[in-house]
């Protein structure tokens, strides 16, 4: 199984990317955001994950966690999954391994776009214009998202590079070439891992 972490801050394109790495490796994609942003708004859930998600904080691992397990189940003959958005803590990342490690697999790789703050806040800015959502538009908010990465999500680098699975790829340039960085990367390490 092809299971990536697709890492970076917000606005470093993991979405973009995963939609692209998905169709190529067959693989599939869950973004924590994108379920949180699909629930039924009316939904209890939905009301409290928006009560984090506007303010640009985390949501609580406890929720968090549980919608990730719940959405990997729905696909139990999937080859391989891209996990975008995903783990965000430590705690997130823990909970991951020990879920899959009861599933009898592992992560493959934590690939982390690396993008300086000024290009992601004028990616954000950008984003704002067409995308439609209210975490992209206020400036305060997108500084706040990029803090909490700082503080909260840049700690899970560390977690996966104590385990030999971080892999830093540049994510600046055109989309087909962090694309091809990115393939490159997973083709070094398959290739590594059927030697072994
Ligand atoms: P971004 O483009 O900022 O990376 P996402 O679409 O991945 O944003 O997520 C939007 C919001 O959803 C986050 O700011 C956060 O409030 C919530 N969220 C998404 N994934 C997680 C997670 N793994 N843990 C906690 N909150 C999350």
């Amino acid at each position: 199984m092809l299971n990536i972490v697709i890492f970076g801050p917000p606005g470093a394109g993991k979405g973009t990317q995963s939609l692209k790495l998905k169709e190529k490796y067959g693989l599939i994609h869950i973004s924590t955001g994108d379920v949180f942003r699909a629930l039924d708004p009316e939904s209890e859930l939905a009301k409290i994950a928006k009560s984090y998600s506007e303010k640009g904080n985390l949501v609580p691992d406890d929720i968090t966690i549980k919608i990730l397990e719940s959405e990997v189940s729905k696909h139990p003959n999937a080859s391989g999954v891209i996990y975008d958005g995903f783990p965000r803590t430590s705690a997130q990342a823990k909970a991951l391994d020990e879920f899959l490690l009861r599933k009898n697999s592992s992560i493959t790789v934590a690939l982390a776009l690396e993008v300086d703050e000024d290009e992601l806040r004028n990616r954000l800015k950008n984003r704002a214009l067409q995308s439609n959502r209210p975490d992209d538009a206020d400036p305060a908010i997108i500084q706040n998202r990029i803090d909490v990465y700082h503080r909260q999500t840049a700690p899970v680098a560390e977690f996966y590079k104590s385990c030999g699975k971080y892999v830093g790829v540049k994510g600046i340039g055109t989309i087909d070439d962090i694309f091809s960085r990115l393939c490159m990367a997973i083709e070094q390490l398959t290739a590594q891992s059927s030697k072994e």
